[in-house]
């Protein structure tokens, strides 16, 4: 699959600060896909690997992106496919751009 690219914000999910806020919000949430209910104790790619996922779009704001309380975790599928793809989906319909 591939993945639009763009937006200076692609970068942010290469910190520290955000490997370490992903690894707060997996912990908090106790591994627990948040949408479905399942554990997310895979490696990814595997379907049930935990993906931290903005409940809030950022949409290339620093505030939104870094924010414990806007992360929450999902199993990487489907929830977590199903959401991006909505998500982005919405944001090509809104824009008519991908980012
Ligand atoms: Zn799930």
């Amino acid at each position: 699959m591939s993945r639009p690219r763009g937006g200076p914000w692609r970068k942010w999910y290469n910190t520290a600060k955000w490997a370490d806020l992903k690894q707060e919000a997996h912990t908090r949430d106790l591994y627990t896909c948040q949408m479905c209910g399942r554990i997310c104790g895979g490696k990814y790619p595997a379907p049930d690997s935990p993906t931290a996922d903005h409940k809030e779009p950022h949409r290339g704001s620093e505030a939104l992106f870094f924010d414990i309380n806007n992360i929450q975790t999902l199993c990487k599928s489907p929830c977590h496919d199903k959401v991006k793809q909505a998500d982005e989906q919405a944001s090509v319909n809104e824009r008519g751009i991908w980012y």
